[in-house]
């Protein structure tokens, strides 16, 4: 009898602690939203640093409007987004495991949020979210690896190329892992990259369905047809579906 009525004591406990957190991972969005971004030379080469140097805060205008225009058509009202370009970083986020089993998963993210909190200075501030920017040559890195983000500490790591040519490429990657952190959920097929029909699709109920136009942010893809798709020039070529903006809580 005490036993079951100290284990349901329990129980509450924990649920209690358990929806406190969610609520911590709910964003307010009335509130401004700080986005603090590291960048890193990732491949430790003269011409990532050389590049490193020159990015300004300028780039990351095109994202900030983005978020602006994008949020306002749920929310009625823009959410105030402010990106900040942080200093670099000499030290490397952890690496992710490759094909990791769900401990590793675990282990990995706990060693991030350890780098995240190692890293973070007084003078950053408090922002809402923080991105390192992992930084690769494209001469001599032709893919990258996934990006990751996470919704528990609000951080993520962005592999993005060192090139001009790519800063809208760039802002794709940066914005989808971005979103993670809201949480947003990915909506393409793992396996084959395919967005995934309705949800990943910027208009599934167009006509005829392929090709379609746009793709949906975090489907990341524009869907050419069936088991083709192509990478978003730029954020133009992307929008936000409802249920990407529920997940976040832009909408009901
Ligand atoms: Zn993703």
């Amino acid at each position: 009898m005490w036993k079951t009525i100290r284990v349901i004591i329990l129980l509450a406990i924990l649920l209690i602690v358990g929806v406190n957190a969610w609520r911590e991972m709910n964003q307010d969005w009335s509130k401004p939203i700080l986005v603090l971004l590291h960048p890193i030379n990732a491949d430790g080469q003269a011409s990532t640093s050389r590049y490193i140097q020159q990015i300004s805060s300028h780039d990351l205008d095109e994202i900030q409007n983005y978020l602006q225009t994008q949020s306002k058509e749920f929310r009625g009202q823009p959410v105030a987004f402010h990106f900040r370009l942080g200093r670099e970083l000499k030290a490397l986020p952890p690496k992710v495991p490759e094909q990791p089993s769900a401990l590793d998963n675990i282990l990995w993210s706990l060693k991030f949020r350890f780098y995240a909190w190692n890293q973070h200075e007084g003078m950053d501030g408090s922002p809402s979210v923080t991105l390192y920017l992992n930084y690769y040559d494209p001469q001599i890195h032709k893919t990258l690896k996934h990006s990751t983000a996470l919704e528990r500490g609000r951080i993520g790591m962005v592999n993005l190329f060192a090139s001009h040519k790519q800063i809208e490429t760039n802002q794709v990657v940066l914005v989808h892992e971005l979103l993670h952190t809201f949480g947003a959920k990915d909506k393409y097929d793992r396996a084959t990259g395919q967005p995934i029909y309705p949800l990943g699709y910027a208009n599934p109920e167009q006509k005829p369905l392929y090709p379609q136009k746009r793709a949906e942010i975090m489907g990341g893809y524009i869907p050419l047809s069936q088991t083709k798709s192509k990478i978003p020039n730029n954020l133009h070529d992307t929008m936000i579906s409802r249920v990407t903006a529920q997940e976040m809580g832009w909408a009901k």
